[in-house]
């Protein structure tokens, strides 16, 4: 049996007999949950970037946290498509092509470790991708651990 971490704060959240098991505790996920009915103020306030996407990918809402981590200004990415515009390295399988599925599909959530590639060098990163109606909330951080 492995320990298996929550991938976003990485608590301790139990043992599973497969070795690389994914997950999110259940704190974590409820502070998640909540992202949708969240101000632009308060999505400000959150210690972790979020961009809310609608399923073409245009962006609708960037956070400051995000903005502090990419080094874009939000009034420059607000009304662009993120993943040809706003971020190119995500248009790939991994990212763009696993929103695609997780629009058509309906599972709640999804989460992943990715890759941004930044002017200023690359940055792993855990991403979670939270539904909300027709709007994707991507909520995204620093990732722990040695890259994938
Ligand atoms: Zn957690």
């Amino acid at each position: 049996m492995a320990d298996v971490f929550c991938a976003w704060c990485r608590a301790l959240i139990g043992q599973s007999p497969v070795d690389h098991s994914h997950g999110i505790c259940r704190d974590c996920y409820q502070q998640m949950r909540g992202i949708p009915r969240l101000s632009e103020a308060e999505l400000d306030a959150l210690p972790f970037g979020v961009i809310i996407l609608d399923e073409r990918g245009t962006v609708l809402a960037y956070n400051k946290a995000e903005s502090d981590l990419s080094g874009r200004i939000r009034t420059e990415v607000v009304g662009r498509n993120f993943f040809t515009d706003v971020a190119p390295c995500t248009s790939v399988q991994a990212f763009q092509g696993g929103f695609r599925e997780f629009c058509r599909g309906d599972e709640p959530s999804r989460t992943f470790r990715f890759t941004f590639h930044f002017p200023t060098g690359p940055i792993p990163v855990q991403i979670v991708f939270l539904r909300m109606g027709s709007e994707v909330a991507v909520a995204v951080q620093k990732a722990i651990g040695p890259p994938v």
